[in-house]
């Protein structure tokens, strides 16, 4: 199969192409046109043609296209769940969970077009009045990683779209064909012709040229810290929001429910094969339930099966290349060297890799540190409760945490001490739903996708003030 990118409201080509290929087996699922600057410049001026018309669309009517989205996909939700599975490797009931934050998110934003709120408020000044509308930010850029390919695209396209902004999308050349079938969606239900324009093709000329060029008035980027920080170096002054990596810890205390913490951490740490970025990778235990958790841990993690991500008996699907797989392989060999203890897992054959459990982990180790993306948990323990926020806290990131105790006060001092941007309460690292703000601190980056803080992320505020005394009056002048 060959995909095309859509630019101007036409589907097109390029002069060469690249592979996306299934992880499982490393067979090519399509070819896609390799996009060069010249396909970003062309979207550019496709989307900035198109903002005008589209911004000024009342936004009811954008919310009745981005609810035809929503039922589209949700007609062709077990369709996109396969070719989800296949090209980027989760198993398949996450592969349409994938698909179902896609739902949400239209649904919950087509929403948004009846509301789209300022505020109003009172003036110093006797017949004025003072409000706040939002207006679009513009031409915004969106550059998405593979590991949620149709989720994380819709929830930049989602709140994009409503605040009337046009777009010039740009997914991961991992997942080219989750991004193409979104595409062909948001086409299929009305969005007219230059509003979303879709270039694949390499960071190095497709990425860098959005980032860089000066048409483009806002950036979304989901994806790794070293990315994100040429991001923020190389955009000037656009409007940016950057969701990037996490190191995220499980507190277990002594008084944990057992049961409910395993099944939790193992979601947490293997769920999507450890790629997700809310993953579970730092496990942080008191010294008396330590050794019945790693025993438990281990004996399921060591039960996981592997295989494709279209079988009902598999548990960890792929990971997403050989590039990813070597990296993992190489991690687990500096925790070995590091001294940590290796209780189970290991690479498997082709882009294969066992759950994987490391205990006595200390937490300057890079393991315990450093974002390994893969199915790698690392078990640290602890014995005063303060010393697990400290730990928590003793890496650069600061997305998602968890802890798992009977005692609300325990519960209360992790949500005011864990620098995170999310924190669960006993549940996993992992499940956040579409009306809630989503997004970190520290090298994380500071953007809140989702919910409401979706719309303040493609909006801006600006501020009105209407004067009816019919005389010039004067703010903070003695009169
Ligand atoms: P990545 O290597 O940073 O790539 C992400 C996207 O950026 C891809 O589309 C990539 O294009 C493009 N890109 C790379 N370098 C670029 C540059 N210099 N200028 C413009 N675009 C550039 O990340 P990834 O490996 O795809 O994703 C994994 C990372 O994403 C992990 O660190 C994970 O934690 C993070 N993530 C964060 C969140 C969150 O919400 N915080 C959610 C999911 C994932 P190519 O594919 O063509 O190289």
């Amino acid at each position: 199969m060959k995909g095309k990118m859509y630019i101007g409201g036409k589907w097109i080509a390029a002069d060469s192409w690249f592979e996306t290929r299934n992880p499982s087996d490393n067979k090519i699922i399509a070819r896609f046109p390799a996009g060069t600057e010249k396909h970003v410049d062309m979207a550019v001026n496709a989307a900035r043609r198109s903002f005008r018309s589209w911004s000024v669309m009342p936004p009811p009517k954008r919310g009745l296209i981005l609810q035809k989205i929503a039922g589209n996909l949700r007609k062709d939700k077990q369709r996109l769940g396969k070719i989800l599975a296949s090209e980027m490797g989760k198993v398949l009931p996450e592969a349409l969970g994938d698909v179902q934050e896609a739902i949400d998110i239209f649904e919950y934003m087509a929403g948004e077009g009846r509301r789209l709120f300022g505020h109003t408020t009172t003036s110093e000044l006797k017949d004025k009045f003072c409000m706040t509308v939002r207006r679009p930010v513009g031409v915004v850029g969106l550059i998405t990683p593979w590991n949620f390919p149709i989720a994380i695209p819709a929830w930049k396209l989602a709140p994009a779209l409503i605040c009337g902004n046009t777009v010039v999308f740009k997914p991961s050349s991992d997942t080219p064909l989750c991004a193409y079938e979104l595409v062909r969606i948001l086409v299929k239900s009305g969005v007219p012709s230059g509003v979303v324009n879709f270039v694949t093709g390499p960071a190095s000329s497709v990425g860098k040229r959005i980032v860089t060029h000066p048409g483009i008035d806002g950036l979304s980027f989901t994806g790794s810290k070293e990315t994100g920080e040429w991001i923020a170096r190389n955009a000037g002054l656009k409007k940016v929001g950057l969701e990037l990596g996490g190191k995220n810890p499980i507190i277990v205390m002594d008084d944990a429910d057992l049961e409910l913490a395993v099944e939790g951490i193992l979601w947490g740490a293997f769920g999507t094969t450890g790629q997700r970025c809310t993953a579970a990778s730092r496990v942080l235990v008191q010294s008396g339930i330590r050794k019945r958790l790693v025993a438990r841990l281990a004996k399921a993690a060591n039960s996981m099966n592997l295989g494709s991500p279209l079988l009902k008996t598999t548990d960890v699907g792929p990971l997403i290349n050989k590039k990813a797989a070597e990296k993992t392989a190489m991690y687990v060999d500096i925790g070995k060297k590091e001294g940590a203890k290796i209780v189970c897992g290991g690479k498997g054959s082709g882009n294969f890799f066992r759950p994987t459990i490391f205990e006595n982990v200390r937490p300057e180790m890079r393991i315990a540190r450093e974002e390994i993306f893969g199915p790698v948990l690392s078990i640290i323990e602890f014995k005063k409760p303060e010393d697990a926020i400290g730990i928590a806290n003793s890496v650069e990131y600061g997305l998602s945490s968890s802890i798992y105790t009977k005692s609300i006060s325990s519960a209360f001092r992790a949500i005011e001490g864990i620098e995170a941007g999310i924190t669960y309460v006993n549940s996993s690292t992992i499940g956040s739903e579409v009306h809630l703000p989503f997004g970190g601190v520290k090298k994380t980056g500071h953007t809140r996708e989702a919910g409401i803080t979706g719309i303040e992320e493609f909006s801006y505020l600006k501020t009105v003030y209407v004067d009816y005394s019919g005389k010039l009056q004067k703010a903070q002048i003695d009169e």
